[in-house]
């Protein structure tokens, strides 16, 4: 089926054309027509299958009827800053045609604005907790006309950290509304929760068997600790066109991987939480872009982010959370691209592979580096400070000058 054949506003068929869409996703197809019926809907799809879509385009056409009511109708509530932008854009985007007005609410950047286009009429917000609640106490933001909730992310949203809030939340929502679920992993203890929220909600499930899309190659190789960034270094290097995603573990790591890659000649960009807000933003758009093609990032940015055209995610250090890995490796390969995904496994992450591969019930594929191979890539880096020899020198030069300096 085609989405001409859909009983969707013209508005939003046109759009979907603009942008190429010509026929829907498994998960659009399935969850699209539930939507539009008013179903409660619990949708677990891999990374990168159009889930936004799935909800976006029904309920983009459910608002175009709605347009007299007033007040926010749909809250769609998502984890980070970044994918609030991202699906506010996806709503801008396939509803550019129509009269529904679509604004993402989160936190880092000025409130003023966001309060100010509330004011104007919106009917549809796209929203991190923290940043609703502010607007909600203020009284700026009122919750009592909402007929639609979505949790984007959704076993995220409702684990620790989240839960509370969404559980705040629904205190202010109306007790008949519909409520959608989106995400591509989710365990029984979620499910529980989930289930607590919804009511006979059609549950759908897209390949529940293998959680990483089938549009990914991955596989892991053992590589020591220290030896991870002659092997980034070589990666980098044998595929300089490409667009490179690197996962590590901490955000102090972010900053020294990146300055390994630098000591090489490798420029690259860093995301990870500790940085402001604005940061966050000028590195995702430079990423996006493609004006810079390493990205050295922390687990903020595996969650929903849509990059296009991410050749190779590179996990550099492995999760510790082993869901975290089907999100990082499903930041390539998205939508009809394909991706490569490799994971750095030194001895003591076995552990982690173990559990990695517990969850996903599923070996992950070995690639063996022969002896002279992983000697080669050692040699092969274009880092001077590897030689100690040449370490020691520079620090006795360093104390030769510090020396001068004191007798003058
Ligand atoms: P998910 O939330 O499932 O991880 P997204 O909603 O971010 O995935 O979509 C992944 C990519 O697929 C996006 O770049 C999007 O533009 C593209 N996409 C979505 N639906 C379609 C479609 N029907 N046809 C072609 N591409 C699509
Ligand atoms: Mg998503």
């Amino acid at each position: 089926m085609k989405f001409d054949e859909y009983k969707i506003s013209p508005e939003v068929k046109r759009s979907l054309e603009e942008q190429g869409f010509k026929k829907p996703t498994d998960i659009q197809y399935r969850a699209i027509p539930n939507i539009l019926n008013g179903e409660d809907v619990l949708a677990i799809a891999q990374t990168g299958t159009g889930k936004t879509a799935a909800f976006a385009i029904p309920i983009l056409h459910l608002m175009t009827l709605a347009r007299n009511e007033k007040g926010v109708k749909v809250v769609v509530m998502v984890p980070t800053h970044e994918l609030a932008i991202q699906i506010t854009e996806v709503f801008h985007e396939l509803g550019k045609y129509t009269k529904v007005k679509t604004l993402g609410i989160f936190g880092g950047v000025d409130q003023a604005p966001q309060i100010k286009q509330l004011k104007h009429g919106v009917d549809i917000v796209i929203a991190t907790p923290g940043r609703l609640f502010d607007l909600v106490s203020q009284g700026h933001l009122v919750l009592s006309n909402i007929q639609i909730l979505v949790l984007d992310e959704a076993d995220l949203m409702l684990d620790l950290g989240f839960y509370k809030d969404i559980r705040d939340l629904l205190r202010f929502l109306p007790r008949f509304r519909q409520t959608l679920f989106f995400s591509a992993t989710i365990n029984e203890k979620i499910k529980k929760m989930a289930y607590s929220i919804v009511r006979n909600p059609i549950r759908i499930q897209i390949s529940p068997k293998d959680p990483v899309s089938k549009n990914v190659t991955h596989s892991v190789m053992s590589v020591n600790m220290d030896d991870k960034r002659y092997f980034l270094e070589r990666l980098v290097k044998e595929n300089q066109d490409s667009k490179i995603l690197v996962f590590v573990r901490t955000k102090v790591r972010a900053e020294r991987v990146f300055q390994a890659m630098e000591r090489v000649g490798i420029t690259s960009l860093t995301m990870h939480s500790g940085k402001e807000q604005q940061d966050r933003l000028a590195v995702m758009n430079d990423f996006k872009s493609g004006a810079f093609k390493i990205l050295i990032a922390t687990d903020v940015s595996s969650r929903g982010v849509d990059i296009p055209n991410v050749d190779y995610v590179v996990n550099y250090d492995l999760p510790d959370i082993a869901e975290n890995y089907v999100h990082r490796v499903g930041r390539t390969g998205r939508g009809t691209n394909k991706g490569i995904a490799v994971s750095f496994c030194a001895p003591e992450e076995r552990l982690l592979l173990e559990q990695i591969e517990g969850f996903m019930d599923k070996k992950v594929n070995v690639f063996e580096i022969g002896k002279s191979e992983y000697a080669d890539t050692l040699a092969s880096t274009e880092e001077v400070n590897t030689n100690w020899k040449q370490l020691i020198r520079e620090a006795e030069s360093e104390a030769a000058k510090r020396k001068k300096k004191n007798k003058k």
